[in-house]
């Protein structure tokens, strides 16, 4: 998920619909199962969002319609919730003062539990998104506190997990991450006017100069140009998604003061370090392998190639609802390149195995174009646990490497050999990060207490939306 806000200095001219439209198009690998943008204008939030890419969900009239200074958009990718309208962002609701509007990227660890206690006194819920559950909240305290930020950080104390949010009230943005930083979420500028987004490559795309990250814990209000810093004061342990680097940002971004590009060129050259075999050509899968194949290649001496050809007009692979579905659209999104990879013994770079199924698929698709050796370099540790925090993959009995060992996955996905990132490398991976980082896909070692199996299930066994 996607998050953007803006909120445009009082004099300016910048088009606050037009502007978060622009960021939300440089966002769009973050999700693209629906978008949506919300604008305040003299006290009242208009809004459109629906299913589909930002392109797709957005023409001229629509954007000519969101009139107002300060502007919202999201971006969202299908999780385990299910491929719902409802669901799209931003979420808006009126409450006793009037309209808000909530973005979120990341996921609640305590949301149903929270959901449920609300639900026993009543409480009604729309949809099955965490923003709801934190658009209730800040709701709730608002009635207590002295304002919309100062709810904020009251409901802050409530919620665990992973949240970077953005918020329109009738005349204030407002950005928070949560206290372990677990989503990034940065601040930019462009001219006097304040942005907030998840990454920094939707700064660039709107000519906005990257001001600083968003703090864990913090939570920043822009009112009538001015911007306005607090802290939760919650003690957390740092632990921002190492995920971002590895799989999810773009190269292009710059993540709590490290590049997204680098740190996989690095994580390539690590893995080249320990590499054993002698090869022809050093391959990455489009997109996120790219920049690890490329430093894998300078490591080695081994010359580097383009060995696929990536379809850009269809969504990720693994955004597909089924294995049968996900398998299909492998072959429609990817294809190699057998000028570059026939009769040559390659060493092909991804970022990831999570199932296995798109690597067993690459696998073979070098092998019918000719390559007499496919080796494949993981530029991660083996994906060993769930994780709770937004990445979509709730449940470890889908994880290959949870249920095999190394040699075992090189048969299955049908490689001459395999290695993956060594977990002790990550550090130098990701150096010059100003916060800890999370790990716990790879060692279990969670930050915040999350889940257990029963537990969950009792709990999503009592939720429902609204189909629309
Ligand atoms: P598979 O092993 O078939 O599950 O797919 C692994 C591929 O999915 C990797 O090469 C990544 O490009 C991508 N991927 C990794 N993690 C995620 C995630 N959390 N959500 C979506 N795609 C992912």
């Amino acid at each position: 998920m996607g998050v953007f806000g803006i909120a445009v200095a009082p004099k300016s001219e910048i088009n606050a619909a037009a502007e978060t439209y622009s960021a939300l198009f440089a966002l769009q690998h973050r999700g693209q199962e629906s978008c949506g943008i919300a604008t305040s204008h003299k006290g009242i939030i208009n809004f459109h969002k629906d299913m589909g890419l930002v392109p797709d969900v957005f023409t001229a009239k629509h954007l000519e319609a969101l009139q107002g200074n300060l502007a919202l958009g999201h971006v969202n990718y299908l999780t385990a919730d299910g491929n719902q309208r409802v669901n799209a962002q931003p979420l808006v609701l009126s409450h006793i003062n009037g309209n808000l509007a909530v973005a979120h990227n990341g996921a609640l660890v305590n949301g149903l539990k929270l959901r449920n206690e609300m639900e026993r006194r009543g409480g009604i819920f729309y949809t099955t998104s965490d923003a709801e559950i934190i658009a209730h909240l800040v709701v709730r305290e608002r009635v207590w506190a002295d304002s919309i930020e100062d709810a904020v950080k009251r409901t802050m104390q409530y919620l665990s997990g992973a949240y970077s949010v953005i918020m329109l009230s009738r005349n204030k943005l407002i950005a928070f991450r949560d206290p372990n930083g677990f989503r990034p979420l940065c601040m930019g500028k462009i001219d006097d006017s304040i942005v907030f987004a998840s990454e920094s490559c939707a700064l660039d795309a709107i000519g906005a100069e990257f001001v600083r990250d968003i703090e864990p814990g913090e939570i920043v209000t822009v009112e009538n140009g001015a911007v306005n810093s607090m802290k939760s004061g919650i003690n957390a342990r740092k632990s921002a998604c190492v995920f971002e680097y590895i799989y999810f940002a773009r190269p292009d971004s710059v993540i709590d003061g490290v590049s997204v590009d680098e740190s996989r060129k690095e994580a390539g050259r690590c893995l080249a370090r320990h590499n054993t075999v002698d090869a022809d050509v050093v391959i990455g899968v489009p997109d996120s392998g790219l920049s690890a194949a490329l430093g894998f290649a300078e490591e080695s001496g081994i010359p580097y190639g383009v060995g696929f050809i990536k379809n850009r007009y269809i969504g990720r692979t693994f955004i597909q609802p089924s294995q049968g579905q996900r398998q299909r659209s492998v072959k429609i999104k990817l294809n190699a390149i057998a000028a570059a990879v026939r009769g040559k013994r390659v060493i092909m770079v991804d970022d990831s195995i999570v199932r296995g199924t798109t690597c067993a698929r690459i696998v073979s698709l070098l092998r019918e174009a000719g390559a007499t050796e496919v080796h494949m370099r993981v530029s991660s540790p083996p994906f060993l646990h769930p994780c709770f925090f937004g990445t979509d993959v709730p449940d470890r009995e889908v994880l290959i490497a949870h249920n095999h060992n190394l040699e075992e996955i090189r048969e299955i996905i049908g490689a001459d050999s395999l290695d993956y990132l060594h977990f002790e490398d990550l550090p130098q991976v990701v150096k010059g990060m100003n916060l800890d980082f999370c790990h716990a896909c790879f060692t279990g070692d969670y930050s915040v207490e999350v889940p257990n199996k029963v537990e969950k299930q009792g709990l999503e066994e009592g939720v429902s939306t609204c189909e629309q």
